[in-house]
């Protein structure tokens, strides 16, 4: 929304007449403080964060325990990942190591990426993305729409120097001036959850919450809203929900990095301690299957009308299975990571869950 003035309330450009749509776009840009009401956002930029807390009704009658599920869905850019986008820029920005012109560098499984993309347009700067081969193809077909230079390495592990993340910090240092995001290790990513999420949450529910479970990929969002509710009230449980394959519920429970098993979920499960996990404030761990993944992901669509992709859907199932250990009536909030569009080749889609042996067929919640 472009914030236009009623042509009563316009200065001097209003004498000329009717002026063209791109006298009003150019009227409220040169001077759009008076027109603009509170409620409007500024660009791509200001209409990150303040999403809406979501109450699920149906899981949370069933459980009689309240379900919210934070909605970054609707963020601009379509995920959590636009608030650590924006704050790993205005970090370097404030830091004087990204100007007009300048190259953000990253390697993501998508979402950092296309909020950094957005990010990038709106600031003036080229994004170069690298990604691995196996993510959800819709996240590979935005960022070269939204115009990022995008490398596709293979999926490899971490200790191999094709390792998505070599890939992306070697091609950062060869670029004069660039700068490498490093989502992993550079703590603007928790520090902007710290600042945002975690404040909005207890805004929304007036610091009525008893836990707040979430996955963890960089675990920017779990440590950086953590230390938030912590510092609000340190009796709310902060739970890690970990998907199989990933070695951080073991690291929760036991201390030790270990995992077993494989998971389809994208973006979340992790097998080191990175500095975005490192000391997050974590009380607890649940781990959920990707069959229950899968169902939740089709229960919250059919029957809560909410369509998201499979950390999120996973995150809901965790959040459920924890809150079955509280108090009935305990309020429980969990993140709605992104869409379910951006999956609809995958989690929505039947040959590829069939191909998956994870094909639907729950009428109800006992898959919980
Ligand atoms: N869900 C999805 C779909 C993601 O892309 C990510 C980011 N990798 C996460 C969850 C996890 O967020 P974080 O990096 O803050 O742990």
């Amino acid at each position: 929304m472009l914030g236009l003035v009623p042509v009563s309330k316009r200065g001097a450009g209003a004498l000329r007449g009717t002026p063209s749509l791109a006298d009003e776009v150019r009227l409220t840009v040169s001077n759009p403080a008076p027109a603009l009401a509170a409620s409007v956002r500024t660009g791509f930029v200001g209409a990150i964060g303040n999403t809406p807390l979501i109450a699920l009704p149906k899981l949370s009658a069933a459980l009689g325990r309240t379900i919210l599920g934070k909605a970054e869905y609707l963020n601009p850019g379509g995920s959590v990942k636009d608030r650590a986008a924006l704050g790993i820029i205005e970090d370097f920005e404030a830091r004087g190591l990204l100007g007009p012109g300048g190259v953000v560098v990253e390697g993501t499984a998508g979402n950092t990426g296309i909020g950094l993309t957005l990010v990038g347009n709106a600031r003036g700067y080229r994004t170069i993305i690298v990604m691995p081969d196996d993510q959800a193809p819709e996240k590979y077909g935005l960022l070269r729409t939204y115009g990022a230079e995008l490398h596709v390495v293979p999926a490899i592990g971490f200790a191999d120097p094709r390792n998505y993340y070599h890939v992306a910090r070697e091609t950062a240092a060869a670029i004069p001036g660039a700068v490498w995001a490093n989502q992993f290790e550079n703590t603007a990513n928790r520090d902007a959850h710290e600042r945002t999420t975690g404040p909005e949450i207890i805004a929304q529910t007036g610091g009525r919450l008893d836990a707040f479970v979430t996955a963890a990929g960089t675990g920017g969002t779990i440590a950086g809203t953590g230390r938030a509710l912590k510092a609000y009230d340190p009796n709310i449980r902060v739970v890690l929900a970990d998907p199989y394959g990933s070695a951080l519920y073991a690291y929760v429970k036991t201390g030790e990095l270990a995992f077993e098993g494989d998971s389809n979920a994208e973006g979340i499960g992790i097998k080191r301690i990175v500095a975005n996990f490192r000391g997050a404030p974590v009380d607890d761990a649940v781990r959920v299957d990707d069959r229950t993944l899968v169902e939740m992901a089709y229960w919250l669509l059919r029957e809560e009308g909410i369509f998201v992709g499979g950390s999120a859907a996973l995150n809901v199932a965790g959040a459920a299975r924890y809150a079955r250990t509280l108090p009935e009536g305990s309020v429980v909030a969990t993140i709605l990571c992104d869409g379910g569009d951006r999956y609809r080749s995958r989690l929505y889609d039947a040959a590829w869950l069939a191909e998956n042996d994870v094909t639907p067929t729950a009428t109800d919640l006992s898959f919980l």
